[in-house]
């Protein structure tokens, strides 16, 4: 059996940009490496989710890996809770939150604070938040992970709380335990968590979340991390939005007993291990984000001893949200170099089956996440080429793989071992 290598680019995936002279990111970067791997293999289109669904990258992981969730999922908020290795019992209700900013007129001015919170801020300001205290017996566990990021597990004992609420942050809509994205049009306000069904669990679980909030508000307005964030002309993160609400342990088969394949992984971000942890795979970190390097010689050392090595690299992403397309380029070139170059050399090429495709597209002149289908490249001696030269949205459209969902890439992937 060949041993596989599979790289999802977080939303690497774009449209065609003016300031690229009209190309994409991917076309406009220069990426010999992975052209090498596309002229070795087959190329082809990918709904992550489904058609029209534009998706927050833990659900399309999933979807990446073989497992539709889209109708019945147990939550982001979960997955990061176990991402980040709190416990977390049926009938608890977790969900992701954001350090954010608002404005004295109530407006959201911005979803992320700044998006340059420090880590010891984070941990500052979430001791306040831990201070809070909640009514009906309520205990709860803020824990900050990266960033402006964070989760949020709330447990009544002797009470079932109910993931059907809705969430306190106005970018995301909850589609049936999904989080999706909105199109963001206008400003942004705070909402007020509503049960989504009649039961008193969903009626207590909204009305916790909202107490939370509104105690989190006060406990952060005079902060002494954002009176001195605001002093140095930065973004106070002054409220809490929550989302993705989730109130029950996955209950789905390992990729081991799935497929029969044993994976290690590679990751930096905690919704990311939650996903590995779920699933199965061992979770190796290597380096910083950026740390493509690293991350590529941890890949080479794992596959003397898995079948399958997944890296999910999220350097794509961000340039994407921030709409900066000409770094959106330099990323991917810089992941082609520091870390595609290196497997390209040291693997032998005859024996490991490459699978390179994305979670979701994060097209710069959306800023956010669409439901456009992602580039495949899968390559490897069993694989029948086609006539791709290069990995690109536009090749991969008359790719020989053709169109599919994400469910089916993994599956498809093993057969060519
Ligand atoms: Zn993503
Ligand atoms: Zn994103």
């Amino acid at each position: 059996m060949n041993k596989m290598v599979y790289v999802l680019l977080d939303g690497v995936g774009d449209r065609p940009n003016l300031k690229l002279n009209d190309t994409t990111p991917l076309e406009a970067a220069y990426t010999p490496n992975l052209d090498l791997l596309a002229r070795k293999g087959a190329t082809g289109i990918v709904y992550p989710v489904g058609p029209n669904i534009p998706p927050e990258s833990d659900i399309a992981v999933f979807s990446m890996l073989g497992y539709d969730l889209s109708s019945n999922y147990f939550g982001r908020g979960v997955v990061e809770t176990i991402g980040v290795g709190l416990d977390f019992r049926n009938g608890d209700l977790a969900l992701r939150a954001n350090f954010a900013t608002l404005d004295q007129e109530g407006i959201i001015i911005d979803r992320r604070a700044g998006r340059d919170l420090t880590q010891s801020e984070a941990s500052e300001l979430s001791k306040a938040l831990n201070k809070i205290k909640l009514s009906r017996g309520a205990e709860f566990k803020f824990v900050p992970t990266i960033a402006h990021r964070g989760v949020l597990r709330i447990r009544v004992e002797g009470q079932t709380l109910s993931s059907e609420i809705g969430n306190t942050d106005p970018a995301y809509a909850r589609i049936g335990g999904m989080g999706v994205a909105k199109e963001i049009k206008g400003k942004l306000t705070m909402k007020k968590s509503e049960p989504l069904i009649g039961s008193d669990s969903a009626k207590i679980s909204a009305e916790l979340v909202n107490e939370f909030t509104d105690k989190a508000c006060a406990a952060l307005e005079k902060h002494p991390v954002n009176q001195a964030r605001q002093a140095q002309g930065k973004r106070p993160a002054n409220i809490i939005l929550l989302r993705d609400a989730g109130s029950s342990l996955p209950d789905i088969p390992t990729i081991p007993n799935r497929f029969g394949v044993n994976f290690a992984c590679i990751l930096d971000m905690p919704v990311e291990k939650g996903v590995a942890k779920i699933v199965g795979m061992s979770e190796h970190q290597a380096g910083g984000v950026e740390d493509y390097a690293v991350k590529a010689e941890k890949t080479l050392d794992l596959l003397k001893e898995y079948d399958g090595v997944y890296i999910h690299i999220k350097g794509p992403d961000e340039p994407g949200h921030d709409g900066n397309a000409k770094l959106k380029t330099n990323v991917i070139e810089k992941i082609d170099t520091e870390f595609f170059s290196r497997l390209v050399q040291q693997t032998d090429l005859a024996k490991t089956v490459f699978v390179v495709s994305a979670d979701h597209s994060t097209p710069c002149e959306l800023k956010g996440h669409s439901a456009d289908p992602v580039p495949l490249l899968i390559s490897g001696s069993k694989v029948k080429r086609d006539s791709a030269c290069r990995f690109t949205e536009r090749d991969s459209s008359k790719g020989g793989l053709g169109a599919m969902r994400g469910i089916d890439v993994l599956p498809l992937a093993l057969k060519y071992r």
